[in-house]
C-alpha cells in the first residue's frame, strides 16, 4: 500500500483538472454497507420499481418505510478520510468535481457544495415532488407516513418520493451530460469504491482514458477495468487517504 500511496500522492500533486468518481465503497468505512455487504439495507429489501411506486399506494408506503430506515443509517454515519481527501482536492482547485453514484449526501457533509458534485443516482436525504420538483425535508413528512398516507407535495399536490433515481426511472440527462463533459476534459480520473459494473460507471473510466487522462482505481476488489488503469490501489479507501489529506 505504501508504494501505491506515494505514487498516488505524486500524481495528485501534478494534476490540474482531476475528477473523483465514487461508489458505495467509499462509504463503507463510514458505516454504510455497499450492495454486496450482508445485512445492509440494500440487500435486505427488494427494490420498489418506479412504475410500481407510481401505480400503488401500498408500494409507496413500503418505499417510504424503507427510506426512513436508510436515513437513520445515513445519519449515524460520518464522512471519512476518502470523502475528506476529495473535498480538499476540489476545494483547493486541483479537481473540478466529484461524480458519485451514492445517495448518502456524505460528500456534501464533507464540505462540497452542489455545483462541485454530480449525483448520478440522486440524493436520499430529502424528497422531491415528481410533478413540480419542489424539495421537501424528510422530517416534515414523517407524520403522514406514520399515519399510513404516502406524502403529497405541499405546493401542487403531486406525489413525493425520496430524491433518488429508482429502479426503472430514467437518470436525469443533466447529470449524465455534466459527468461526460467533466470526464472528457479531466487529466486524472480517480475511481474510489465502485465495482464499475453498471452504466454509466462502466464507461466513464474508458472515456477518461480515451481523452488522454490517467486512470487510478482504488477498490478493495478487482474490477474489470484494472488492466486499463495506470495505477490500481487494492486497499481500504479511508486507510489509504488518511495520510494523504
Ligand atoms: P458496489 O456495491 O457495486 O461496489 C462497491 C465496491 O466498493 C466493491 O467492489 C467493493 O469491493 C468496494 N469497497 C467496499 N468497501 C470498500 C473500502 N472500504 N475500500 C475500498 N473498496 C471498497 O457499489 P456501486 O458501484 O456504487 O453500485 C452500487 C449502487 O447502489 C450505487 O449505484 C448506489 O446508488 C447504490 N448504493 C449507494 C450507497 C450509498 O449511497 N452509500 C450504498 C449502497 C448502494
Amino acid at each position: 500500500i505504501n508504494i501505491a500511496r506515494e505514487e498516488l500522492r505524486a500524481r495528485l500533486a501534478e494534476c490540474r483538472r482531476g475528477v473523483g468518481f465514487t461508489g458505495a465503497g467509499i462509504s463503507t468505512e463510514s458505516g454504510i454497507p455497499d450492495f454486496r455487504s450482508p445485512g445492509g439495507i440494500w440487500s435486505r429489501f427488494r427494490p420498489i420499481e418506479y412504475d410500481e411506486f407510481l401505480a400503488s399506494e401500498d408500494a409507496r408506503l413500503e418505499d417510504w418505510d424503507r427510506r426512513y430506515k436508510m436515513i437513520a443509517e445515513i445519519r449515524r454515519a460520518e464522512p471519512n478520510a476518502g470523502h475528506g481527501l476529495l473535498a480538499k482536492l476540489v476545494r483547493g482547485g486541483r479537481f473540478s468535481c466529484v461524480i458519485t453514484q451514492n445517495i448518502d449526501g456524505l460528500h456534501q457533509r464533507s464540505g462540497l457544495i452542489d455545483r462541485q458534485l454530480v449525483e448520478l443516482h440522486g440524493n436520499g436525504t430529502y424528497a422531491s415532488c415528481l410533478s413540480c420538483q419542489k424539495r421537501h425535508e424528510l422530517d416534515d413528512l414523517k407524520v403522514e407516513v406514520d399515519e399510513g398516507r404516502a406524502p403529497r407535495c405541499k405546493a401542487c399536490g403531486g406525489l413525493l418520493k425520496a430524491a433518488v433515481v429508482s429502479f426503472g426511472q430514467a437518470m436525469p440527462e443533466i447529470g449524465l451530460t455534466r459527468a461526460a463533459e467533466e470526464t472528457d476534459s479531466c487529466d486524472l480520473f480517480l475511481v474510489m469504491g465502485s465495482s464499475l459494473q453498471v452504466q454509466p460507471a462502466a464507461s466513464l473510466p474508458l472515456m477518461a482514458k480515451r481523452a488522454g487522462a490517467s486512470l487510478v482505481i482504488m477498490n478493495r476488489e478487482e474490477t474489470h477495468l484494472d488492466d486499463l488503469a495506470d495505477l490500481v490501489i487494492r486497499a481500504p479507501i479511508a486507510k489509504v487517504c488518511e495520510s494523504l489529506i
